[in-house]
């Protein structure tokens, strides 16, 4: 995987890819194909037309004071990965965090360690790919857990229909949800604002300390810089999203066990506070294993939230599920290539909405492949 000049981390092809090998690319890869698979829980739970199915919904954080502090939210991620480890049922998490070489880049670990778990909470605004290790976490032939975001949690299950071992050895799929993963760029504009280059740069961190908390960097030589959360998001302009993320069918983890979010009125902080998270809970596992880590203390279970407080408090992922019908519809209609969709209900939700809805939708999606933003230069040998 390489950073290619506009920021996107891309496969660079070295050589010949064999028949089979390209067979299994085209069948694992969560950009073409998006599902819902939950492995082999079909216990209980309700469904929801645009939550998907569920088990129950709670607002919860760590139960470990200083986690709860430095995390993203509310540092339930942290506190489950945490307390999995703890009780033995799993002998490592696969995640990232940031790279301690290139604190603006993202690595992928092997967590054996409760404090290599909680060396992971924050998270990542900029490319990050969990699964860059799979293989080597499935060599292990070990009980793990994973945490990554929905689409990686997609790419995990579908590997899991080719190698048997995704399900032999995973114990647990564990998602934040996400609203879109911001390019290298985002985070390269914001250290070139501030006069820096990226190897001066020692830490980057877009959250935590606090909820939201302050994006921080400090320099090799001792200077540090902060921004708000408002300074960091305000301007939509400059979020610099992936586009694939723009056709995003599933932002909220459909395929998880447990997915754990923000939890403010229209996604937006109004201030400091000291840390929740939503939590989703998907399967009877994540039922039980939410159940265990509250009564073990690793998370605090504060009260229940219904499916109206979730699209309150989450408006865009409500607007991203009745729109993408038609913004795929749209690049269909120009022959633009677009993911294979199974039991998103995407036509099903679409249907229940006023037709110059997706009308819309589906003019905006072609609007930017006509601004060329569907499509990017081919990656090159010298990209890093
Ligand atoms: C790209 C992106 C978009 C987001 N959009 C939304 C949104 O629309 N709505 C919302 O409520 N919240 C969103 N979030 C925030 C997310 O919900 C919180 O990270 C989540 O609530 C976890 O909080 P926590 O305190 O439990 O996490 P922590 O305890 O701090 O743990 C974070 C965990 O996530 C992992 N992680 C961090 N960044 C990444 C990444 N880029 N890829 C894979 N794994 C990662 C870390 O390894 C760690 O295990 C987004 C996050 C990201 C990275």
């Amino acid at each position: 995987m390489v950073t290619t000049p506009e920021g996107r981390v891309r496969p660079l092809q070295k050589g010949e890819i064999a028949p089979d090998a390209w067979t299994q690319i085209l069948a694992t890869c969560p950009g073409i194909n998006v599902t819902v698979d939950r492995g082999e829980d079909h216990d209980g739970g309700v469904d929801d037309l645009i939550w998907g199915h569920h088990h129950r919904i709670v607002l919860a954080h760590a139960g470990d004071t200083d986690l709860r502090f430095r995390s993203t939210s509310g540092g339930v991620l942290s506190a489950l990965g945490s307390y999995l480890l703890r009780s033995r049922q799993v002998e490592f998490l696969l995640q990232v965090r940031a790279s301690a070489s290139e604190p603006m880049r993202s690595e992928t670990i092997l967590s054996r360690t409760v404090e290599e778990v909680i060396s992971c909470a924050g998270v990542r605004y900029g490319p990050a790919a969990p699964l860059g290790a799979i293989r080597e976490a499935l060599d292990r032939r070990l009980p793990f857990a994973f945490i990554g975001k929905p689409c990686d949690v997609v790419g995990l299950r579908l590997l899991g229909r080719l190698d048997p071992r995704v399900g032999q050895y995973c114990k647990f799929a564990l998602s934040l949800q996400c609203g879109g993963g911001p390019e290298f760029i985002k985070s390269r504009d914001l250290v070139r604002n501030l006069g820096l280059r990226e190897e001066e740069v020692s830490l980057l961190r877009y959250r935590g300390f606090g909820n939201p908390g302050r994006t921080r960097i400090e320099t090799h030589d001792g200077r540090a810089f902060e921004l708000t959360y408002q300074e960091m998001w305000d301007d939509q302009s400059k979020w610099c999203s992936h586009s694939r993320c723009r056709i995003c069918p599933d932002g909220i983890g459909e395929s998880a066990d447990v997915v754990v979010g923000d939890h403010w009125p229209g996604c937006e902080p109004s201030g400091e506070d000291a840390g929740f998270n939503s939590v989703m809970i998907r399967t009877s596992k994540g039922l039980q294993l939410m159940a265990a880590a509250a009564e073990a203390g690793d998370v605090r279970i504060a009260r229940e939230i219904g499916l109206d407080e979730m699209s309150l408090h989450q408006p865009h992922q409500v607007t991203k599920k009745e729109e993408v019908w038609g913004r795929l519809a749209g690049l269909r209609a120009a022959k633009h290539l677009v993911p294979d969709v199974e039991g998103l209900r995407l036509r099903e939700i679409a249907s229940g909405q006023p037709r110059s809805k997706s009308m819309a939708a589906a003019k905006g999606a072609r609007r930017r492949l006509r601004q060329g933003r569907f499509t990017e230069p081919p990656v090159r040998e010298e990209c890093k």
